[in-house]
């Protein structure tokens, strides 16, 4: 009850700080620069912020699902619990409201999108604080975003939208995440839109590191 009470104000808060964000670096942060050069700016940052986002949900995922122990303190409870239940019955997200999908995720970034707001409304007005702005902006929206694409990868009856979401690649694809559903589950850990699972796993970045750290046998097997 405690927890869901801190997802609802986390998940206001970064609501509330996007729209702070969104006004530091568009409004007052822009600095006279030309509208179609902040429009250019936004993009690339946005889907800069994409890729990044992408990568850091992999990287979150794989920790949990191979690296970190329901046991291990803080993670444990909150972070690496939900990943490893969400193997043990993949459907149970579909039952989750809006709040329960992507409370902890917005616990994680709310602080941090603080931290970011007060350095953009702090920096001088201009292209430099408008791009960086944007860049946080567009970050903590693909994150927060992240658990609830996952969500719609889960659900079998989707709307039309959605499916055109889908194959322009902006959402997780229903049919790219299910192969991280199959043994030896060690494959598309990134699960915001995906993009770079055939980087990752093409090069066998998780796979390297696990043995660079020498952990994959005293790995935990909670996913079959
Ligand atoms: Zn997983
Ligand atoms: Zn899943």
């Amino acid at each position: 009850m405690l927890h869901r009470g801190f997802e609802w104000i986390a998940v206001c808060g970064v609501g509330a700080l996007l729209g702070g964000l969104a006004w530091e670096t568009w409004f007052t942060g822009a600095g006279g620069a030309a509208i179609p050069t902040l429009l250019l700016l936004a993009l690339a940052a946005c889907f800069a912020a994409q890729l990044v986002a992408d990568l850091l949900s992999g990287l979150a995922h794989w920790l949990a699902d191979r690296v970190l122990s329901e046991s291990t303190p803080v993670l444990g409870t909150h972070f690496v619990k939900p990943f490893r239940e969400h193997h043990e019955d993949p459907e149970s997200i579909t039952r989750h409201d809006f709040v329960e999908v992507n409370g902890n995720t917005c616990i994680l970034v709310a602080p941090l999108l603080a931290l970011a707001t007060l350095g953009v409304a702090q920096a001088e007005p201009g292209a430099a604080r408008s791009t960086a702005g944007a860049f946080a902006f567009f970050l903590a929206v693909w994150l927060c975003l992240t658990n609830q694409f996952h969500r719609w990868s889960h659900t079998a009856e989707r709307p039309v939208w959605l499916l055109a979401l889908e194959r322009t690649k902006l959402v997780l694809a229903r049919d790219h995440h299910a192969r991280h559903h199959k043994a030896p589950f060690d494959t598309h850990f990134c699960i915001t839109t995906g993009m770079l699972n055939p980087l990752i796993d093409g090069l066998g970045v998780f796979a390297r590191l696990e043995r660079a750290a020498g952990c994959r046998a005293a790995l935990p097997d909670p996913l079959r």
